[in-house]
């Protein structure tokens, strides 16, 4: 990842096209579009045919990776019944780098808990508490040896469903951010619900300024600086229920099929690779602060902030010239390396 200086400037605001001293060279073309589940907008600086393909790409990628289009291939490797699918190179690409990031994160991204968030109802948005026995019967059915990778395929033991909900929408922003590249755009920012990817810089060669959204409230916790950077976001705020006063999230702890409890309340990750970035917000959001310390000791391809429940707020040393926190937030603890 690269850094840059702690300037701040008014990135945000060039991105909605408010900024009245922007050139007509300089504004971006802008597409938004809803896929994945979310609203998607590319601010792309270049031809408007580079910011139409983003469109493009986006919804073809996910007809290859959607869990519920029936003629998705994950779709197809879910109902295989334990013969092996066959996947285009896009797709075995998603699922080997899920599985390489479950055993880099000790188990907590698995692809394989589909079945138990959809048995809690955060498919449908249709939320109760599964009974002990059904979840306990669930979890029978996921982990990472219920899954292989073939030379061109897949196969998932029968029962097994997956889903990348977790890893697709950075995916998909490298992907873009990758053909946006190859066609010559130097300035670009992808908002993938959330996943934030920004290529080179701003089109006057400032930096990108990134706010964190604060868990609590609708303010910010703070901004990031960045160039050429994915910055993603995974919060218990996200999609969630409460029942008697107890609140359950969207991401499942796969070692007991229960959301995930760890302490914190949104974590954001910052990197060079939206799909990395996605798969550790994802699974850091699982682990809590110390297994993401240790993590972070044994890794130099990614930074983070990490909001705890209690309101405080650690960083890694590597934000420490680029993150600035908002006032509701002065106390910033840093996660040594
Ligand atoms: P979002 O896509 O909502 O911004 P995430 O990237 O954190 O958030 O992905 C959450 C989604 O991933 C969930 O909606 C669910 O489909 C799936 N999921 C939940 N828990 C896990 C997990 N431990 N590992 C992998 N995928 C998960
Ligand atoms: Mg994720």
């Amino acid at each position: 990842m690269k850094k840059a200086a702690p300037i701040l400037s008014a990135a945000v605001m060039a991105l909605s096209g408010t900024l009245c001293s922007c050139s007509e060279a300089e504004k971006p073309h802008t597409v938004s579009f809803f896929a994945m589940d979310t609203y998607m907008t590319a601010s792309v600086y270049g031809n408007k045919s580079d910011a139409d393909n983003v469109r493009e790409t986006v919804l073809r990628l996910e007809k290859l990776l959607s869990v519920t289009d029936s003629k998705s291939e994950i779709y197809a490797a879910n109902h295989a019944m334990g013969r092996e699918t066959l996947l285009s190179p896009e797709t075995y690409e998603a699922v080997s780098f899920a599985e390489k990031m479950s055993v880099r994160t000790g188990g907590a991204l698995d692809i394989t808990v589909y079945p138990i968030v959809r048995e809690w109802g955060f498919t449908a948005d249709e939320y109760h508490v599964p009974d002990e026995d059904t979840i306990s019967e669930l979890m029978t059915h996921t982990g990472r040896d219920k899954l292989t990778l073939t030379d061109s395929g897949i196969i998932l033991a029968e029962g097994t469903e997956i889903d990348l909900g977790s890893i697709g929408k950075g995916y998909a922003a490298d992907i873009v951010t990758a053909e946006l590249t190859a066609s010559g755009v130097t300035s670009a920012m992808l908002d993938f619900g959330g996943n934030i990817q920004v290529i080179g810089s701003k089109p006057d060669g400032s930096p990108w300024k990134i706010g964190v959204r604060d868990p609590f409230g609708d303010e910010l916790a703070g901004t990031v600086t960045v160039t050429d950077s994915s910055v993603v976001t995974s919060g218990g705020y996200e999609r969630c229920f409460e029942v008697d006063g107890h609140r359950y999230s969207h991401i499942i702890d796969p070692s007991d099929g229960y959301p995930a409890e760890s302490g914190i309340a949104s974590v954001t990750v910052i990197g060079d690779s939206g799909m990395l970035c996605d798969a550790l917000s994802t699974a850091i959001y699982v682990m809590g602060p110390e297994r993401a310390s240790e993590l972070r000791r044994c890794s130099d391809d990614f930074e983070a902030v990490i909001i705890l429940n209690d309101g405080r707020l650690l960083i890694t040393e590597g934000l420490e010239d680029i993150f600035v926190p908002s006032d509701n937030y002065s106390d910033v603890s840093v996660i040594p390396e």
